[in-house]
């Protein structure tokens, strides 16, 4: 949905124009090799990246710490960092180091090594819970915690927020209808069945349309990000979490917290920061330094059960684990990271910088006397086209304005700044600096400037 936000159509457009012409004169080799790749479904690696505001995507040639440098020769300062996959920076030098080392010696060996139990100890240390296991990806973290879930309650259904988004989840693609019923999202390529039958859904902050879903019996988790960090940033008004915990709890439902996004809270991410506990954590992308991995981690009741259970096949074809998860590059990378690199110290940096571009974002706002809001969930900001900020999926996604993001993204770009192409997400990471904020807040008032 597109609402006004407060500007002139029609002056956004000509700006927008302009911005996707000068983009194209400052990216002619990205352009070049766009245009070759005709061997590519969609011209792309993967058909995400062709989600651009600009018709093209900017082609690496390096990364290091929080810059870019495309094939043109432009610099960017990331404030995208991979969409989290690099929160820790791009390239961190004790990942560089540690991957280098292990990558000499095996890199498939499906034999477990000591990295493993180092980087599960400290996982087990940050949220709370002590049992982990590995996966490549946060998607698949998701999925076989819910199958693991589904065989302990022996319930069949997985309750999730609207608007939310864990990954290529099938369970996860429902949301709130007009009707106040669940029904399948807009674009869900090639559901296996009706979603409905595999799930439940209610609004983020909304304790009484949860307790109205669990209720049917029938839910054998929550999956759920303590706070919603996929369309726009919603957090959790007082009391809300608290009482998803309570309401979990009183219909037999286990509570898994997703904090591949929500990790930007803090060490132990929104889970240790608010003092939460969930019977499962799933994360992924940022705990490996770039490297894939996915990990998810299990109360110690819920692991004896596991454990326990003859029925299930968890150590060959039961749908639960892959051949390369938890191989030895990334259990390497999750170490270093998780050791020395996202540590506690350079938590405190990046939430004083974030804290620093969240002010900066609302005194601009404010002096332009835009309806917008800004949201920060630790290391993480984004700002959305309406004010109050929304409190659920349903508000936020209804505040989207394609137009104008993909204009304030393309005039940043053009001016060496990188925003989250999905939205307007900025994220902060070791090296990010007060300069690289004021940069950045620079540039976003020229925007507005020209905009206004
Ligand atoms: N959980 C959350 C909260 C996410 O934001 C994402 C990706 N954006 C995922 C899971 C899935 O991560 P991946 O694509 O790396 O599997």
């Amino acid at each position: 949905m597109s609402t006004d936000s407060g500007i002139d159509r029609a002056r956004l457009r000509t700006l927008a124009e302009r911005e996707r012409a000068t983009f194209a004169d400052r990216h002619p080799r990205s352009r070049a090799a766009y245009g070759k790749a005709d061997h590519l479904f969609g011209r792309v690696p993967m058909t995400w990246m062709n989600k651009t505001s600009a018709g093209f995507p900017i082609y690496l040639d390096k990364a290091w710490g929080n810059r870019i440098v495309d094939v043109d020769g432009n610099e960017f300062v990331d404030l995208c960092l991979g969409d989290t996959g690099a929160m820790a920076g791009h390239s961190p030098e004790p990942v560089v180091a540690a991957v280098t080392e292990r990558i000499k010696g095996g890199l498939a060996t499906m034999l477990p090594t000591e990295d493993a139990a180092v980087a599960g100890a400290e996982l087990a240390a940050r949220f709370g819970l002590p049992a982990w296991s590995f996966a490549l990806t946060a998607t698949d973290a998701n999925r076989w915690a819910i199958r693991l879930l589904r065989a302990v309650t022996g319930r069949s259904k997985i309750l999730v927020n609207s608007y939310c988004y864990h990954g290529s989840v099938d369970e996860s693609l429902i949301v709130v209808g007009p009707d106040g019923n669940g029904q399948s999202r807009e674009g869900n390529v090639g559901a296996p069945v009706d979603v409905t039958r595999t799930s439940r859904v209610a609004e983020f902050n909304d304790l009484v349309g949860l307790e109205r879903e669990l209720a049917n019996g029938d839910v054998a988790a929550v999956l759920m990000e303590p706070a919603l960090t996929n369309i726009g940033i919603v957090l959790p008004e007082d009391g809300y979490l608290a009482g998803v915990r309570e309401l979990t709890r009183k219909y037999g439902t286990y509570l898994i917290n997703d904090e591949t996004h929500t990790f930007s809270a803090g060490p132990g991410g929104a889970t240790a920061a608010w003092g939460l506990k969930p019977d499962v954590v799933t994360i992924g992308k940022a705990i490996g330094g770039g490297v894939p991995v996915g990990a998810y981690g299990l109360s110690a009741e819920l692991a004896e059960a596991l454990t326990g259970r003859g029925d299930l096949d968890l150590v060959d074809m039961g749908g639960v684990g892959g051949t390369l998860a938890g191989n030895p590059v990334s259990m390497a990378a999750t170490r270093a990271t998780l050791q020395e690199v996202l540590t506690e110290a350079a938590f405190a940096h990046m939430i004083e910088t974030a804290s620093a571009f969240a002010d900066g974002i609302q005194k601009i706002i404010e002096g332009y006397g835009l309806p917008w809001s800004v949201s920060r969930l630790g290391a993480r900001v984004e700002y959305r086209f309406a004010n109050p900020a929304p409190r659920n999926g349903t508000e936020s996604a209804a505040s989207a304005d394609g137009e104008l993001e993909d204009f304030l993204h393309v005039y940043l770009a053009n001016r060496g700044v990188l925003l989250t192409p999905f939205h307007n997400m900025a994220l902060m990471c070791p090296t990010t600096s007060a300069a690289d904020v004021a940069r950045h807040h620079e540039i976003f008032d020229r925007a507005l400037a020209e905009l206004l």
